[in-house]
């Protein structure tokens, strides 16, 4: 049977996403293959069993949590090396109907590697539009003109010969970056889209990573597979609750007026 890992960064606040992660992709998820998971937390709340392997992750704080991404996956890259594939999962990502093997997996002429386009492409109508970086001292640098696609960094994954040799240059690239005080604009996601744009992969489509925002009807279109659950929500704390930035949950009236916000964008 083929064996895929399934790879979670859960720090600080974002722990509260794991257990409906976990529970989306044992139902939804590659139900062919055999599926284990590493989740990288700081919380002493969850313990390994013979389906999690628990990986102890300082909180770094945003951004470093997730600008780090390759250096901290790449850490256990020995036991990558017993399996098949290997799939990152944004923390607040959940897999709500069912994700067939010949849908996520790439093949050879794929380069064995997935690509999930960003909603966003959708309202940037040139590549002048991308939120590429633009900084020629960044070695994510990617000039205007060059590129066709926006990617999401969300969920990153692939054959795990390809997807390793992915860690190290894009941990390489981002450990250049940050030795010359450079952040990349949107950190691993940067990182991503330069990648790419030099090795094949396999495009999903953005129902494999799709925003809600609160729109529960989303749930019943049985072509959007894998969610973005809404992190504004009252009952996960709002953006800066989740990164750790504030200790006080978001508030109705804040909340509501980010729903305002999103819907006039
Ligand atoms: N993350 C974490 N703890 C934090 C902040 C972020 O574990 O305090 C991880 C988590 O895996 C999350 C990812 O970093 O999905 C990206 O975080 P970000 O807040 O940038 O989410 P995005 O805006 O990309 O959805």
């Amino acid at each position: 049977m083929t064996k895929v890992a399934i790879l979670y960064i859960g720090t600080g606040h974002y722990t509260i996403f794991w257990d409906e992660f976990f529970q989306s992709c044992e139902k939804n998820l590659l139900r062919n293959c055999e599926k284990h998971y590493f989740f990288f937390t700081d919380s002493k709340e969850f313990q390994s069993n013979e389906k999690v392997t628990i990986v102890p992750q300082d909180n770094l704080g945003w951004p470093l949590i997730t600008a780090l991404r390759y250096k901290i996956l790449n850490k256990i890259k020995e036991e990558l090396k017993d399996y098949d594939y290997a799939f990152f999962f944004n923390g607040n990502m959940e897999v709500i109907h069912q994700v067939k093997e010949k849908e996520l997996l790439p093949n050879a002429k794929e380069g064995y590697i997935v690509a999930p386009l960003h909603s966003g492409n959708k309202r940037m109508k040139s590549n002048h539009d991308f939120e590429y970086e633009r900084n020629p001292k960044s070695t994510s640098y990617i000039p205007y003109g060059v590129g066709k696609y926006y990617f999401h960094a969300g969920l990153l994954g692939g054959r795990v010969k390809e997807f390793l040799e992915m860690l190290d240059i894009c941990e390489k690239m981002m450990d250049d970056d940050l030795k010359n005080n450079i952040i990349p604009k949107f950190h691993d996601e940067s990182v991503f889209n330069k990648y790419v744009l030099t090795h094949p992969h396999k495009i999903l489509s953005n129902y494999y990573i799709h925003p809600t925002h609160g729109k529960w009807f989303l749930r019943l279109n049985p072509k959007v597979k894998i969610i973005q659950r809404d992190k504004a929500k009252l009952k996960y704390g709002g953006h800066a609750y989740l990164r750790g930035e504030t200790h006080e949950k978001i508030t109705l009236s804040n909340y509501i007026k980010e729903k305002i916000r999103n819907v006039l964008k």
